[in-house]
């Protein structure tokens, strides 16, 4: 039965609310879950001691939650973990493979969640102005990469915190991918009629009148772009099942490998 173990240093709370749903959609696909809970002030040796024993066990994947408490550096992590067990896709020869197109390497879940989206509404990709917003490991440059790839054939532009007059560049898109970290940033303005959005923000903000004290939003204004789209994935239930459902994928690929 394909396996996999989630490790989770600290406590912080969204880090709990994801390591416990990415533990039970294990079970519910039916395959066999494992949690590490480490104590926040564990020591970066310790934790790669427990990657380093999950490396030799018969487990078939490893995740290791991001982000982890400051005194861990977190590339020590992606390095230590074996690159056949990398269901997050984040070790350096899997990231090469991505680059490299050759499909023997695991793929960011977060990412390969959204191009399953995209192909299964339809959404032509060959010949569109795509535009990423963020840049970052996990997403914005995997992301980019595969709507590049062969077989997808977007025409890619990756923005960023320094981009110049960001709302023009997302304006030529006819698909957004919105990975920046801060709530309800793309506004209609940013929009094109009839684009693609794909939000992967996933951001807490305070909300009095929730029952939690706090609601959940994306890195685009749902509401305010909505009129605007052909589609738009929502916040929360649209990237995020997505990306547990590639990370199952990903389990079941590493365990057929093994
Ligand atoms: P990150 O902080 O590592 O990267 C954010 C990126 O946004 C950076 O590259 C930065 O250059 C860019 N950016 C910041 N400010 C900007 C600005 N003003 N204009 C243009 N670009 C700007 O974040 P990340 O890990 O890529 O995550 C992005 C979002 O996606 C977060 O909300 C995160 O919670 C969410 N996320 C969701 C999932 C999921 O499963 N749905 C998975 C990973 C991350």
């Amino acid at each position: 039965m394909p396996g996999l173990a989630v490790v989770l240093v600290g406590e912080d709370p969204a880090s709990q609310v994801y390591v416990r749903s990415k533990g039970k959609q294990t079970v519910e696909v039916g395959m066999h879950s494992v949690e590490h809970k480490l104590d926040v002030q564990t020591s970066e040796a310790n934790l790669l001691a427990v990657i380093d024993q999950l490396n030799d066990a018969s487990i078939h994947g490893i995740l290791v939650q991001s982000p982890p408490p400051s005194q861990i550096d977190e590339e020590e992590i992606v390095r230590t973990i074996d690159p056949a067990k990398d269901v997050d896709g984040f070790h350096p020869e899997n990231v090469a493979k991505l680059a490299l197109e050759d499909s023997s390497g695991f793929v960011p879940c977060t990412p390969a969640g959204c191009m399953r989206l995209l192909e299964a509404s339809g959404v032509e990709t060959s010949g569109a102005d795509a535009v990423v917003v963020g840049r970052s490991m996990i997403v914005g440059k995997p992301m980019a990469l595969l709507l590049m790839a062969r077989g997808s054939d977007a025409t890619v532009t990756v923005a960023h915190s320094r981009t110049k007059d960001l709302a023009a560049v997302c304006r030529r898109a006819d698909i957004i991918v919105a990975a920046v970290g801060i709530p309800e940033f793309i506004k209609k303005d940013f929009v094109k009629q009839g684009a693609t959005i794909i939000d992967v923000g996933i951001n807490r903000v305070e909300d009095p009148v929730a029952k939690r004290g706090y609601r959940l939003c994306g890195d685009v204004d749902y509401n305010d772009v909505f009129e605007k789209t052909g589609a738009i994935t929502p916040v929360p239930g649209g990237v995020g099942p997505m990306t547990i459902a590639m990370l199952m994928k990903n389990t079941i690929k590493a365990a057929r490998a093994l």
